[in-house]
């Protein structure tokens, strides 16, 4: 790949974002606002809001949120997600949920702003709950297609097990956008844990940095696109009778190795309490919900 320099930055990189102007990079010394192929990393003091939120409104930026609630996750997890998404996702643009679940009729009454709209999509419950995780790949691939591609400009696709807890943006939008995993932001990529396995589609040796598939986004273009290759992976996989390690994720790092995202976000945008405050983190956007994966996760 060509090497990065100030003046290349732009051209090298397939950047149709007309916001990327208004970054400040320098703004955060402390740590690393660009990636070596020139996109931005987004940290808190790199943006000015009312600049970006005015950007995309002239733009008619509108945005899909994904999120499934399948199983015990429905009534653990769906209430306090869209709540809070309601007080700090993407506040001033058109929102429209999408939310996948397999018991619509027990979906939560959450009322909803105006400009911002729901739909309840019936999906089956796999019996593993790694299909139930990889599957949404499929899910998404096809809502895109059949829905969102006439609604929205750009999609964002999340776990339910998180809540909102300060601003969730237009500075996240982007042709394809990933987070930076925050448990491995600051560990060397020999301490990723990629899918190491040559069998699987998702091997790799190394790669640029460990993305947390719990939150990625894009246009809608991008994100069908990076959802139907992971989808074709993950099947072939299948075939092959092996599974990647960390299941969607490990297949989800693999593209985004072989597709640089054109925006990347710190783990400001999802953030664990138990690893404490870094000086880095200064503002907490999206929080880890406790984990009880032995009560919640279908044996
Ligand atoms: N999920 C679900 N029901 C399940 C398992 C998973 O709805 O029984 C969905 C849910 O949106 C969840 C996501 O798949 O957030 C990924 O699973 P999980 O959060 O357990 O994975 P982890 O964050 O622990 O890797
Ligand atoms: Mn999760």
């Amino acid at each position: 790949m060509e090497k990065f320099t100030w003046n290349n930055a732009k051209t090298m990189t397939r950047y149709t974002e007309k916001d990327i102007d208004s970054l400040s990079f320098s703004s955060r010394l402390d740590i690393q606002t660009r990636t070596t192929w020139g996109a931005p990393i987004i940290w808190e003091g790199m943006f000015d809001p009312y600049i970006y939120d005015a950007i995309h409104k002239n733009l008619r930026s509108s945005v899909a949120l994904t999120v499934f609630a399948v199983g015990r996750y429905l009534d653990a997890y769906l209430w306090t997600f869209l709540n809070s998404s309601e007080h700090h996702f993407m506040l001033g643009l058109p929102v429209k949920y999408y939310v996948f679940t397999d018991m619509p009729e027990k979906l939560p009454n959450i009322k909803l702003a105006p400009q911002r709209t729901m739909k309840v999509i019936h999906v089956e419950r796999h019996s593993r709950w790694q299909d139930i995780s990889m599957m949404r790949m499929k899910s998404i691939a096809d809502i895109i297609e059949s829905d969102i591609r006439q609604h929205c400009t750009h999609v964002f696709c999340f776990d339910v097990d998180q809540v909102f807890t300060g601003r969730f943006g237009s500075e996240a939008l982007g042709d394809s956008v990933a987070l930076l995993h925050a448990h491995f932001y600051r560990l060397p990529v020999k301490r990723f844990t990629y899918d190491h396995n040559p069998k699987s589609k998702a091997y790799m040796e190394t790669g640029d940095f460990y993305y947390h598939a719990a939150v990625f986004g894009g246009s809608w273009e991008s994100v069908k696109a990076m959802t139907e290759a992971c989808y074709q992976s993950i099947m072939e996989d299948k075939e092959n009778k092996v599974e990647a390690l960390w299941h969607d994720e490990s297949h989800l790092n693999k593209y985004l190795w072989l597709h640089k995202p054109s925006k990347v976000l710190s783990p400001e945008y999802c953030w664990d309490t138990s690893i404490g405050s870094p000086s880095e983190i200064r503002v907490k956007r999206l929080l880890w919900a406790p984990k009880k994966y032995g009560e919640l996760r279908v044996p």
